[in-house]
C-alpha cells in the first residue's frame, strides 16, 4: 500500500489550493455574511477545471481519478463549504448521472455546459414530507403522448435558484422505490419555479431553494434510464456523494485545525502562548487526529472505486466519521479561539455553522449507521 500521491494528484492538489487561498478564501466571510457566493466563481470553477473532474474530455470533462476530485474537494471545503457544495451538486450528484447514466444525446447536451461551468445541475430528492425515507416521495411525472408531465414540490434543493437543469426523481409507477423515474428538467420550464428559502444555520452563501413543479412538460429524452430505475439512478448518485461530502468536511476540519494551531501559537495568556497550555494542546491534538482519521477512510473510497470495487459502504462509514469529525473539529477550535471564535470576525465560528449539515444531509448520521448495520447483519433495521 503506498499512500503518496502519484505527481499529477500533487499537482491538482497544489493548484487547488492555490486557487482557493486566491479566490475563495478571502471572500467567504463576506459571502457568509451576504447569504451569497459571488456566481462568477462557477466559471473560474470551470475554467480550471474542477466542475469537470473524473468526466471524460470528450465531453468537456477534466478526467482525473477519485482521489483527484477528492483532494480538490477537500481543498474547496477548507475554502468554503458553500463552495464545495457547489461543485459536489452539479458535478458530483448530476454531471456524474448523467456520464454514467444518460444517452449519447443526453451527455452531448448537458455535459459540456455543466463542466464548463456556463450551466449548473441540482439534485431534487427531498420533498417537504419525505427526507430519510425519499422512497417514497410524491412528485409525479405521468405520460401523455411522447411527453411527461411533471408536478409536485421539493424541498432543499442545493444549487435550487441557480441551476440550469434540475435532476428530479418523480413517481410514475407504484408505491416504494420501484416507481420512481428520474428525469432532467430544464429550470426554465413552464411551471418550474424555485423559491430560496432564506434563515440558514450555515451554508448561508450557498442557494438553497424548494423546487415548485406545477405540470411541468418534458419529452422523453428528458427522462435519465428506464423508467423505474430512479432510485437506482439516486443512490448510485448519494454513494459517490457521501464519499465528496466526507472529503469537504475534511477539509473544514484541516482548516478547523490550521486556524487553531495560528492562534493557539500567537494568543498569550497567563504569561506564554496558550499553545503552551497542555489542555489546549488536548484539542489541537484531538482535532488533528479526526483530520487525519477521515482523510485516509476518504481515500479507500476514492481507491476503491478507482479500482472498480464496491465502496457504498465505505463511503458511509467515510461521511458518518467525517461529517461528524467536522462538527468536534470545529468545537474544538472555536474553544481554542475563546471568546474571539465566538465573532465572525474569525472563521471557526462558520466551519461550526457549515459542519453541522453534513451530518444531516446525503443521510443523516443515523441513516449511514443503518446502512453500515445492515450491511454487517444483513438486517434491515430502517
Ligand atoms: C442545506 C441543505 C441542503 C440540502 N440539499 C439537498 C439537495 O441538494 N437535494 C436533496 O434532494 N436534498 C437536499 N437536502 C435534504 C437532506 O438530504 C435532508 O434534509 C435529509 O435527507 C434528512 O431528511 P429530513 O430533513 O426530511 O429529515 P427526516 O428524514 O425527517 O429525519 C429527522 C430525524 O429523524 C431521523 N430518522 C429518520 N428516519 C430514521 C430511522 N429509520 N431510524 C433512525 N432515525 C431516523 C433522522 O436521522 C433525523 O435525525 C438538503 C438539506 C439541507 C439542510
Amino acid at each position: 500500500m503506498n499512500l503518496e500521491l502519484s505527481d499529477e494528484q500533487a499537482a491538482a492538489k497544489r493548484l487547488a489550493a492555490e486557487f482557493v487561498d486566491r479566490e475563495i478564501a478571502p471572500h467567504a466571510t463576506e459571502w457568509d455574511r451576504t447569504e451569497s457566493v459571488d456566481t462568477a466563481i462557477v466559471a473560474e470553477l470551470g475554467e480550471v477545471g474542477f466542475l469537470g473532474l473524473t468526466i471524460p474530455e470528450e465531453y468537456g470533462g477534466s478526467g482525473g481519478d477519485h482521489l483527484t476530485y477528492c483532494l480538490v474537494l477537500e481543498e474547496l471545503g477548507r475554502g468554503d463549504s458553500a463552495v464545495r457544495g457547489i461543485v459536489s451538486v452539479s458535478l458530483g450528484l448530476v454531471a456524474k448521472s448523467i456520464d454514467h447514466y444518460g444517452t449519447e444525446e443526453q451527455k452531448r447536451t448537458w455535459l459540456p455546459r455543466l463542466t464548463s461551468g456556463a450551466a449548473l445541475g441540482c439534485f431534487g430528492l427531498t420533498e417537504p414530507g419525505t427526507g430519510s425515507d425519499a422512497a417514497q416521495l410524491r412528485t409525479r411525472a405521468v405520460r401523455d403522448g411522447d411527453d411527461w408531465v411533471l408536478s409536485g414540490t421539493k424541498m432543499f434543493i442545493t444549487n435550487g435558484t441557480w441551476a440550469d437543469v434540475a435532476l428530479v426523481f418523480a413517481r410514475t409507477g407504484g408505491e416504494g422505490h420501484r416507481g420512481i423515474t428520474a428525469f432532467l428538467v430544464p429550470t426554465d420550464s413552464p411551471g418550474f419555479t424555485a423559491r430560496a428559502i432564506h434563515g440558514k444555520l450555515g451554508l448561508r452563501g450557498q442557494a438553497t431553494a424548494e423546487l415548485v413543479l406545477d405540470g411541468v412538460r418534458v419529452p422523453d429524452g428528458a427522462r435519465l434510464h428506464d423508467a423505474g430505475k430512479g432510485f437506482t439512478v439516486a443512490m448510485a448518485a448519494l454513494a459517490k456523494g457521501r464519499m465528496s461530502v466526507a472529503a469537504g468536511c475534511v477539509g473544514i476540519a484541516q482548516a478547523c485545525l490550521d486556524a487553531a494551531v495560528g492562534y493557539a501559537t500567537e494568543r498569550e495568556q497567563f504569561g506564554k502562548p496558550i499553545a503552551g497550555h497542555q489542555l489546549v494542546q488536548e484539542l489541537l491534538a484531538d482535532i488533528a487526529l479526526d483530520v487525519d482519521a477521515a482523510r485516509l477512510l476518504v481515500w479507500r473510497v476514492a481507491d476503491l472505486i478507482d479500482r472498480g470495487a464496491e465502496f457504498a459502504v465505505e463511503s458511509s462509514k467515510a461521511k458518518l466519521f467525517a461529517s461528524e469529525a467536522a462538527v468536534r473539529a470545529a468545537d474544538r477550535a472555536l474553544q481554542v479561539f475563546g471568546g474571539y471564535g465566538y465573532i465572525d470576525e474569525f472563521p471557526v465560528g462558520k466551519y461550526l455553522r457549515d459542519a453541522k449539515v453534513m451530518t444531516l444531509y446525503e443521510g443523516t448520521s443515523q441513516i449511514q449507521k443503518l446502512l453500515i448495520g445492515r450491511a454487517l447483519t444483513g438486517v434491515s433495521a430502517f
